[in-house]
């Protein structure tokens, strides 16, 4: 999509920190961190949200995942911890609506609903 931030991100239009890319996923900092690692896993191709990638492509999901995996690990976070947030819909904060996962690791990282 044309007018995606993330779509643009994904075709170097805009400038992001990459901390993996592949044929289907790129990662890259968040520009607003909130954890010493905040890291952004996105498919190259756009859906609005994780639920979309589901339901149209299974092994995608599992592609954005391992790659979190793969970025924890070299970030030197498999072991100490990290999570995984999809935010899905306007309820759950989501902001930019291309799908994207969100790895947060490098502190405590207190749950909370809000
Ligand atoms: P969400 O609220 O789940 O939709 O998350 C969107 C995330 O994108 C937020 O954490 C933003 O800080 C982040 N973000 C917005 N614009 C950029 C950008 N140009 N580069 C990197 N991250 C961005
Ligand atoms: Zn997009």
């Amino acid at each position: 999509m044309a007018e995606c931030l993330f779509c643009m991100i994904v075709a170097g239009k805009i400038p992001a920190t990459l901390v993996h890319t592949d044929d289907e996923v790129v990662a890259f900092r968040d520009i607003n961190p909130q954890a010493p690692v905040h890291v952004l896993v996105v498919p190259r191709a756009h859906y609005a949200n994780v639920g979309e990638v589901a339901a149209a492509d299974p092994a995608l999901v599992g592609a954005l995942v391992s790659a979190a995996k793969s970025i924890a690990a070299a970030e030197g976070h498999e072991g100490s911890g990290y999570r995984l947030i999809f935010n899905t819909g306007a309820d759950a904060g989501q902001t930019v609506f291309h799908a994207h996962l969100h790895l947060l690791a490098g502190t405590g990282l207190r749950m909370t609903m809000a």
